[in-house]
């Protein structure tokens, strides 16, 4: 028996097994001691260490990252160039040697030193960079702390753990020794989730007892499919999740040499499967995946892995490598969705009590309008190279759209007086995600071009559960009738003038909600790359009609522990031989 069996939500499937290592961060308490003056050398020296091992690990990580994230170096670079930057570890060298300081304490005057110039400059954008330094100083800091480096690198390939893992982490770790990560924060919809899952590997978040029950070079089984992790498994568990292992390798290998044909159902319904990307590199995958183009660019990732704004010449070259890639699909750029848990990771938002109701996506784009210009004018003439589509995250009503159409129209004329070339018809849609854009679902879809349904954001919102707080994660219940009535609404509107609905969320490559979505019609599903191929194996097994009679179930039913029951059992008697190679999103509860 496995000394210990942890539980978990499973964001990214699959099964792992490797040994377990720490992301090195700050301790949780900064010591705060005096050193003898006849140590004040060595505590100098001690710090110095720490510094050039951080220095080391970054620098090991930029030559290590893989392929889907090559071409973005810029944020490790910048955590170099920080680290050994005198205005932080010289700082701390001053403090250690003239006010002896220990070495942690020294580093976190240093940042609280550099913080405060930080605050004086009128740019959000280069103020929020003291969140780097941060990083950077946490990292020196964890090293004090633990000065071996508990990392992969000394025996093989390992399984990353940490309490959260914020999308910079990810950039400055080396992804090519990782088989799984494992958090104890995080919820099901996270973005550690969708992180995973473009590395394709195995995750499971909010564990408990994560930081408590494993220690660093115990032997983990990540199950990434139940959201389990064996510590210390016995040789009988370890054979057995080998087998599983080698038997979701076989089905992946099954459904995606079948990827390229459509996913039409058994009665002739043709429904577009389209991919979730973050940037030009992972563009030059979707095809071979099965993509019919790409549904949601999140470009935000084009941002939070830099140190400075890209300008409008950088983000086009990306753009139009992306549209290019594609062409002829179409390739549905969304704008700019910083804030909440993106860019601003929940130290970067003091100022913010309540991040995910606060200052992100379109309501930053509005507030910072030459941010927002340069974006638009980048994705229009990225429209030369292809089917270019754009859509505005986060709408909350029409005068918010108005504006950003507004916004746009100015973009258009500077570029049409500059006589640089664009497609002038570039069709303008905005994500359905707040409970307000779904009751004026009707007025909206008459000056839209399209829906796309953003299911995280549209489930956080509608139920009020943070998608990345796993202690209410069982309550973020994609089947919830409130969920469906609302998704439902939301077609109805749009095809009555006539326009296409995508879901881009979660939800769209969850099995247990094909259903519903194929029995309201919905006309596109946006999943990430290693979906695609699943979810049109099930789709070309579905029966329209069949569905439909289960979604007026579903819009009938009183609670969602019914309707998951409904569904459960309707997606095991289609499906039997599927369902345990797919993550089960009503596990959680009902
Ligand atoms: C969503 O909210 O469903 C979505 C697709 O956007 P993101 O996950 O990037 O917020
Ligand atoms: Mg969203």
């Amino acid at each position: 028996m496995a000394r210990a069996i942890l539980h978990g939500i499973p964001v990214a499937s699959g099964i792992a097994v490797g040994k377990a290592f720490f992301l090195n961060h700050r301790p949780v308490a900064i010591p705060h001691t005096l050193v003898r003056l006849d140590q004040v050398e060595e505590e100098a020296a001690r710090l110095e260490k720490a510094i050039t091992a951080v220095a080391e690990e970054f620098a090991t990580a930029r030559a290590a990252l893989p392929q889907p994230l090559q071409g973005q170096t810029d944020l490790i670079d910048s955590h170099l160039l920080i680290c050994r930057d005198p205005k932080l570890g010289g700082e701390a060298l001053r403090r250690i040697r003239e006010h002896r300081m220990n070495a942690e304490w020294a580093m976190e005057e240093s940042v609280a030193g550099l913080a405060e110039t930080f605050n004086r400059i009128d740019s959000p954008y280069i103020r929020d960079r003291i969140q780097d330094v941060r990083v950077v100083a946490d990292r020196i800091c964890g090293r004090l702390a633990a000065p071996v480096a508990e990392t992969a690198a000394q025996g093989g390939k390992g399984i990353l753990l940490a309490h959260d893992l914020t999308p910079a982490d990810t950039f400055s770790l080396s992804p090519q020794s990782l088989v799984a990560f494992a958090t104890t924060q995080g919820g099901k919809t996270s973005h550690t989730g969708i992180l995973a899952r473009n590395l394709q590997i195995p995750a499971v978040v909010g564990v408990s007892g994560l930081e408590e029950d494993i220690r660093a070079g115990d032997l983990l089984v990540v199950d990434g499919l139940r959201g389990r992790i064996l510590v210390g498994p016995s040789e009988t568990e370890l054979a057995a999740y080998l087998e599983i292992g080698e038997q979701f390798a076989a089905y992946q290998k099954r459904v995606r040499a079948a990827a390229a044909l459509p996913a039409e159902t058994e009665d002739g319904r043709r429904i577009a499967v389209l991919a979730n990307i973050e940037n030009a590199a992972e563009a030059e995958h979707v095809r071979a995946a099965g993509g019919e183009g790409v549904g949601l660019v999140r470009t935000e990732f084009g941002y939070i892995t830099r140190k400075t704004l890209p300008d409008e010449e950088e983000l086009y070259r990306e753009y139009a490598r992306i549209a290019a890639a594609l062409a002829p699909h179409r390739v549905t750029f969304r704008t700019l969705d910083v804030g909440a848990d993106k860019l601003f990771s929940e130290r970067k938002n003091l100022d913010e009590p309540n991040p995910a109701l606060g200052m992100r996506a379109i309501r930053y784009c509005l507030r910072h309008q030459d941010i927002f210009r340069t974006q638009l004018k980048a994705i229009l003439r990225a429209s030369a190279h292809g089917n270019v589509a754009l859509m505005f995250p986060l709408i909350s009503g029409l005068e918010e759209l108005r504006q950003a159409k507004s916004i746009l129209n100015e973009a258009r004329q500077e570029l049409d007086a500059a006589h640089i070339f664009f497609d002038p018809h570039v069709p303008v849609g905005i994500m359905i995600e707040l409970p307000s854009a779904v009751m004026i679902a009707d007025a909206l879809a008459r000056e839209a071009d399209f829906f796309s349904i953003g299911t995280n954001d549209l489930i956080q919102y509608f139920l009020g559960v943070d998608r990345g707080n796993r202690h209410v994660a069982h309550m973020h219940q994609p089947l919830h009738p409130a969920v469906i009535r609302a998704i439902k609404y939301v077609v109805d509107m749009a095809h009555k003038v006539g326009i296409a609905v995508c879901v881009c969320g979660e939800m769209a490559a969850d099995p247990h909600c094909l259903p519903v979505l194929l029995g309201m019609a919905v006309d596109e599903l946006s999943v990430s790359p290693q979906s695609i191929a699943p979810i049109k194996h099930l789709i070309r097994r579905s029966h329209v009609e069949e569905n439909r009679n289960l979604l007026h179930h579903a819009l009938s039913a009183g609670t969602y522990r019914s309707i998951n029951a409904m569904i459960r059992h309707a997606v095991y008697s289609r499906f039997p031989e599927d369902m345990s190679f797919f993550i089960s999103s009503l596990d959680a509860d009902g």
